[in-house]
């Protein structure tokens, strides 16, 4: 890899000028692995407890261990996180399907939900999928208003559906929008507001979000939230999975969505997936920072080049999320094949735009990982819309996510 001189130069004045937000990164993971640490000893993990266990999975005490290590490191009543959750969406879905009944509204407050999220959503005119709507349980949204919550309209819209209200939606990470992340702080603004006009549960779709400020949303109130193993939590380590995390109740009945009512919890092998799981979520707030110094330092090269980045490197972060403006089709292609290029795995591939299941358009994705589709490992991704914004985030190692950008800079150059 041929760096020029511009990039060396840029390069060598990041380390004085990061300086100062790296530091502040790095006390967040400090104080985040300081509980997280807190939970293994308070819970006595031992080697024992990452044995396998098959068929029903009864009595799988290394399974309820972590379960109770992710509710106390997330300041929650309850907890589970298993492996056999595919996904994000899922593990969104369990708490969704699980907390809503027929009659119902779902509300979202920071306009529409992640992608994945509209066939679980569904609509009226779309019937037979088992989507909510197919359940009878209808959807309204309120989008933001200059990037923040637009108290007003949700008041009205609160008073509107009355009681029929069961759950208040809240994104936190910016997703593919272009918009603010909210930290859990600002998040528990919002709850506290909700739950003074409504009764509604509160959930929070956390992804990207965990051990990126000091605390959880559910830290500040939110009554249920759920993420995904191959982002933040998993550490990288993970190899699948997902978590729901929250009041014991909301948790409770997200469990009889996960397996079936009256089994709960009580029942899932965790075969071979503890061990990784342990040491992922141990590792998850260090890697975080990584991915987060990795964000802050793309944000600073590409900015001195000449492009928008979001947010600034001067920023306090409350996702892993970079976005990089490159305003046209060919950038974005080619920021993604830099991307690629510079990955541990799979550094040979060239990636091309298609159409992934659940998106609406076409998505351009970059990700050479150990773990398949993994973004907690250095990725970049990017609708084929306008105006053509990199969305990347990740990096095991502050170190290869700095290469990283040196080379896809090199690249774009
Ligand atoms: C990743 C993500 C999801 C879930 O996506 P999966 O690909 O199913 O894991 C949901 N919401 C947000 C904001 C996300 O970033």
């Amino acid at each position: 890899m041929v760096i020029s001189k511009k990039l060396q130069d840029l390069d060598l004045q990041a380390k004085t000028d990061l300086k100062e937000v790296f530091d502040s990164f790095e006390e967040i993971a400090f104080i985040n692995t300081q509980r997280v640490l807190e939970q293994f000893q308070k819970n006595r993990v031992s080697e024992s407890m990452f044995a396998s266990s098959t068929g029903y999975g009864y009595g799988d005490a290394g399974r309820d261990a972590l379960d109770n290590i992710f509710a106390g490191a997330f300041e929650s009543e309850a907890a589970f996180a298993r492996h056999n959750i595919v996904n994000g969406t899922q593990a969104i879905s369990i708490a969704l399907f699980g907390v809503l009944r027929p009659g119902d509204v779902l509300l979202s407050i920071t306009g529409s939900p992640y992608d994945t999220l509209s066939e679980v959503i569904g609509n009226k005119t779309k019937n037979g999928d088992g989507s909510l709507a197919d359940f009878g349980i209808d959807y309204d949204e309120v989008p933001l208003k200059d990037g923040d919550i637009d108290y007003s309209s949700v008041e009205e819209k609160v008073k509107k559906y009355g009681k029929r209200v069961k759950m208040l939606y809240i994104q936190r990470s910016k997703g593919y929008e272009n918009r603010p992340t909210f930290s859990s702080e600002k998040i528990g603004e919002i709850v506290s507001f909700c739950h003074k006009i409504s009764d509604a549960c509160v959930f929070v779709d956390n992804c990207y979000g965990e051990f990126c400020d000091e605390h959880e949303p559910t830290y500040y109130g939110a009554d249920l939230m759920a993420g995904s193993l191959i982002k933040n939590p998993g550490g990288g380590i993970a190899k699948t999975g997902g978590y729901v995390a929250g009041k014991k109740r909301y948790v409770e009945l997200a469990s009889y969505r996960l397996t079936t009512v009256g089994i709960g919890l009580e029942c899932g092998a965790t075969l071979d997936e503890k061990r990784d799981m342990y040491r992922g979520f141990f590792l998850a707030p260090h890697v975080v920072c990584q991915a987060k110094k990795t964000a802050a330092y793309a944000s600073y090269i590409f900015t001195k080049l000449g492009f928008e980045t979001y947010p600034s490197y001067t920023e306090q972060r409350h996702d892993i999320i970079q976005t990089v403006v490159l305003r046209s089709p060919e950038k974005l292609c080619a920021f993604c094949e830099g991307i690629q290029s510079s990955s541990p795995v799979d550094s040979f591939v060239t990636p091309e735009p298609w159409d992934m299941p659940g998106y609406a358009d076409k998505v351009i994705m970059a990700a050479g990982t150990f773990i398949s589709g993994a973004s907690i490992e250095l990725s970049a991704d990017g609708p084929m819309r306008e105006p053509y914004i990199a969305y990347f985030q990740g990096g095991l190692t502050y170190e290869s996510g700095r290469l990283s950008i040196l080379n896809t800079a090199e690249k774009l150059l």
